[in-house]
């Protein structure tokens, strides 16, 4: 059989791009979830609020569900409405708001890059993808097109997870989707497809059909309105056995954007063939002891202290319980005695390895870290001097707990 062009690859038709803008549109007007960031970039005149407001939404959804995003955008948009506001705030307020949210340094770089728009841009948000890119720290490829299509207009492309799906799927890309060529090819054909007089929804509408439709395990392909112009949803219904040679995969084994020739399409996996990643490296395991010290507050309620992490790296500037990183495969007694001798350097004052009382283990996922922690508790009679050389510490409540700048991962502990 003759080898199909790599056509297939591209949107190479004019009218069939035309119609998908057409349709992908007309599904979003109808469809579109009603989001705070989505009202306020669409209703407010003020071009550097507007640009503002999708930035703050874009940096908190990297990473992040849309429906955990919601409640946090609103408290962050009450408390630090303009750049202005937010270049003026603190990092402990920044890391406080953002508890719970994960991934930390995103909202240092938000409050750093708002400081340099004030100082240094005169307050004014850069207007186009190159310079958002150029000018703001924390601002990559794909969050600088999402500001610029959809707060000013830029006809410019975007490539986040949901649109390489859809995209992958809509033209049959199934070599590894983090490759440069597969990265490469994909921006150009969102540069290619999106919409010269409504960018911002036309982006918003493929990212949003990636998020409601075309999702990763059980896409709806009978709702899809683009299913017409999906290579991915025609070879699923067209299928062929195994054994005829494979026509659909550019017949010539060498295609840099078909699936690899040792992992050809599974039919049993339909759609879901597409996209493909290389294998991910495993998280790293690790595992730290943390104590639970606790006291009788001056009103005989318990306080515990809580002490503050540096100020760069994993969980900057967070507070925690006093925690110390353990070595792989310690025996417990070791790991206790370990934890004892850090907390006698730091509070100056004796610390028996028994008197700390195991409480059990977590664990949590960072994004590359698998982390277990080790609870222990030690309950303390009377006041305690820390060294204040030392990181800085403080006593809280339960209450004024939750209210700190503290991670999950701690929450849990
Ligand atoms: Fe995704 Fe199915 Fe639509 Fe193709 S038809 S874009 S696979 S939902």
């Amino acid at each position: 059989a003759p080898a199909p062009p790599p056509a297939r690859h591209l949107f190479s038709d004019p009218a069939e791009v035309e119609a998908l803008r057409g349709n992908l549109l007309a599904w979003y007007d109808r469809c579109k979830r009603d989001l705070p960031w989505r009202a306020l970039a669409a209703t407010e005149p003020d071009a550097d609020r507007r640009g503002y407001a999708v930035w703050v939404s874009e940096i908190m959804l990297q990473q992040t569900q849309v429906a955990t995003v919601i409640d946090y955008y609103n408290r962050w948009m009450q408390k630090w409405p303009t750049l202005q506001a937010l270049a003026q705030a603190s990092l402990e307020e920044v890391n406080e708001l953002w508890a719970g949210l994960g991934y930390y340094s995103r909202g240092k770089r938000l409050q750093e890059a708002a400081r340099k728009v004030v100082c240094e841009l005169a307050g004014r948000m850069p207007r186009t993808a190159e310079d958002l890119q150029k000018l703001l720290p924390g601002v990559g490829r794909y969050t600088a097109g999402a500001i610029a299509s959809i707060s000013y207009g830029q006809a410019t492309g975007v490539v986040d997870g949901n649109v390489i799906r859809v995209l992958c799927r809509l033209r049959c890309i199934g070599a590894d989707s983090s490759s440069p060529a597969v990265v490469d090819r994909l921006w150009d054909m969102a540069n290619v497809l999106v919409d010269r007089s409504r960018p911002g929804d036309f982006n918003q509408a493929l990212m949003e059909l990636g998020a409601t439709v075309c999702v990763p395990k059980a896409p709806l392909c009978g709702e899809c309105p683009v299913k017409q112009h999906c290579q991915a949803w025609r070879r699923k219904l067209f299928g062929k056995p195994p054994k005829v040679p494979d026509v659909e995969d550019c017949g010539v084994g060498d295609c840099p954007l078909c699936p690899p020739a040792m992992e050809p399409w599974d039919s049993s996996l339909g759609v879901t063939n597409f996209p493909r990643k290389a294998a991910k490296k495993p998280p790293r395991a690790m595992r730290t002891a943390t104590c639970v010290l606790e006291r009788r507050g001056c009103h005989g309620a318990p306080e515990y202290l809580i002490v503050q992490r540096p100020s760069s790296g994993l969980l900057a500037g967070l507070w925690e319980f006093p925690s110390l990183p353990l070595a792989q495969d310690l025996q417990e007694e070791r790991e206790r005695e370990e934890l004892a001798d850090h907390l006698q350097a730091w509070m100056g004052w004796p610390v028996a390895a028994k008197g700390l009382q195991f409480i059990g283990e977590v664990i949590h996922i960072f994004s590359h870290i698998h982390q277990t922690y080790v609870v222990y508790s030690l309950p303390l009679d009377g006041d305690m001097t820390l060294n204040p050389a030392l990181s800085p510490s403080r006593w809280v409540t339960k209450d004024e707990f939750h209210a700190s700048a503290v991670s999950t991962a701690m929450k849990k502990v």
